[in-house]
Formats: structure tokens, sequence, C-alpha cells
């Protein structure tokens, strides 16, 4: 059976000339490191499950994306993480929220959903878990970025809060400090057909009052079916929460039977347009069809498959 996996690194106002060589670089070989690590596992025969979470660990582990270690500072000058995987092949998901001090969240959510009993933790009971299954607390200089500490100082004395790319201001903030990183996740489809799909984020720059955005929550910015699909998605968060993103593309293909493409494309470039959410996903399903829909002007997105294709791309 052909074996796909697909990631992305954030969507948002990602417009040619705004990166420059340098950046451009970075980028590239950020997104190609982490589809070669889960390349790989598919390709010896692992789950899309290891191969969702090692992708993610190595875009977490990676400081140019809004994740692990990279991610943005709260009101409080924290960094707060959240982050959902799911199993495709049996339902099970796992999922934390507002969680510090971990390095990867995202293997912390594995945690959650094979050893908890439960689906999502949260803050400092997410942490007590991780510290119960022998995980170590990460220091806060390590989430230290001096780009991400100058994003948040500019708007720390206000109460507006900021996607993590250029231009994404919202509620009329006019500052537009032109960092461009960006939440992160993966879908995969391995050679038995199993689908999983994964999200990770620091959120938005200066939240407030413990929010959470849609990446934790399986049905809004994470799903897998293997009957349907696998999705991560990226954008403003609360419209995803509202319109149940992930959920809503695979009901899409299940009871009107839909196509991947199709689906994604009502979903994104239709019902989220007439919301007035700005973002977009990933998707895969079990006969390793792929999807980078976006209704933003770009996504930093990649793709690896057994036909031997392989994306690389930011812009629209
Ligand atoms: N969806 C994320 C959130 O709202 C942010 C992002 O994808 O950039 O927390």
């Amino acid at each position: 059976m052909p074996f796909t996996l697909v990631i992305h690194g954030g969507a948002g106002k990602i417009t040619p000339g705004m990166l420059n060589k340098e950046e451009e670089q970075k980028y590239t070989e950020g997104l190609a490191a982490a589809l070669d690590k889960g390349y790989k596992i598919l390709q010896n025969g692992g789950t899309a499950l290891d191969a969702v979470v090692d992708t993610i660990s190595v875009l977490e582990d990676n400081p140019m994306f809004n994740a692990g270690r990279g991610a943005v500072f709260t009101k409080k000058g924290l960094n707060e993480m959240d982050a959902s995987l799911m199993d495709g092949s049996n339902f099970m998901a796992g999922a934390i929220a507002g969680v510090r001090n971990i390095k990867n969240p995202i293997q912390l959510a594995r945690e959650v959903m094979l050893h908890s009993g439960h689906v999502l933790l949260s803050g400092s009971g997410a942490a007590e878990f991780a510290i119960n299954q022998g995980m170590t607390m990460t220091p806060d200089e390590y989430f230290f970025n001096q780009q991400r500490y100058d994003q948040w100082v500019e708007i720390r004395d206000t109460n507006f809060t900021q996607l993590d790319h250029k231009g994404d201001n919202l509620k009329g903030h006019s500052a537009d400090p032109g960092y461009k990183f960006g939440t992160v996740g993966a879908v995969a489809c391995d050679e038995q057909g199993n689908l999983a799909a994964g999200t990770s984020t620091g959120g938005m720059t200066n939240k407030r009052f413990g929010r959470i955005g849609d990446s934790p929550v399986i049905g809004a910015g994470t799903y897998a079916n293997n009957n349907t699909c696998a999705i991560s998605c990226t954008g403003h968060g609360e419209f995803f929460l509202r319109a149940v993103v992930a959920y809503d593309v695979s009901c899409l293909m299940e009871y009107k039977g839909l196509s991947l493409k199709d689906a994604c494309a009502l979903v994104i470039k239709d019902k989220l347009v007439k919301m007035g959410g700005e973002g977009g996903l990933i998707a895969v399903d079990a006969k390793g069809n792929y999807d980078f829909c976006f209704n933003s002007a770009g996504m930093y997105r990649g793709m690896r498959n057994s036909e031997g294709e392989e994306v690389v791309a930011f812009y629209g």
C-alpha cells in the first residue's frame, strides 16, 4: 500500500518577498528535516502514529516554528503550549493544553492517549501527569527566543493577541513585527492504510486567561479516521473551534461521499471564509491521497510519499 506524510508549519500572510533567502533556506531545511524523520519511519514499515509524533517532535525542536522550543509568549511572559494527537485506526486520542516546561508537547499528548485513561489534560495537572510518566521538566530558558520575546514586548502592554504570522494582527492592532512562524502539524498514512494526525502550538502571542485555541481540541484542530481522512489545522483558532473544521472535513467525506480535496475546499475556502476565519489544513486519506488547503496567502508545508513525490512550499 502507498504511504504518505504531510506536514505544515503554520498558515498566514506568507507572501513572496516577505522572507529573505536565508529565512527561506531555514524554513526549507526545517520542513525537509521533519519530512526525513517521519518518512524513514513509514519506509521501514512503522506506523502513521509514530511517524506523526516523531515528525512533529523535529518541528517542535526547531525555534523557527511556534511550537515546543519556539512557542510564543503569553501576556504574563510565559510559554504555554497546546498539542493533540489522534490514531485513525482505533479513534484513540490524547491532548494537552496550557502546558509549560515540556520539551515535546506532542509526546506528552501520546502519553495522555496511551496511559491516562483521559483525552485532554491541562495546565499543572498535565505537568503532574508528565512527571508521573517519567518526563523531565525543561527549564524556561530553553523556550527563550529573542525574536519571540521582542514580538511579545511590542504588544504586552495592550490587550491585543496576535497570531504568529506577519500581518495577522487581531482586533485592529497595527504593529507588524514581521515574524513569520507558526503552529506545526503532521498527518500520515502508513503502508497498512492506517491514518494519524497531530498538531502542536504555542498559540497566540500575548494570550490571556488561559486561552486555548483549536490545536488541542479533537475534531477542531486535529482528527483522524481510517475510513475518511487525517487532518491537522492551523489558523485563527477561535474560528476553527466554532467551525469544528477537522471533523467537518471527515463528515463531508463520510456522510456526503465527497473526495478529500472537495471536502477540504468546501470547509476552508467556502464555509470558513463566510465565517471570516483565516488559515488552512493538511489532509491525507487511506489511499495516500493528500491535500494542502488554505484561504490565507500562504502556508509552510511539505509532503513526501512512496510514489517518490516530494513538496516543500510556503506561498499560495
Ligand atoms: N490555531 C492556533 C491557535 O489558534 C494558531 C495557529 O495555527 O497559528 O492557537
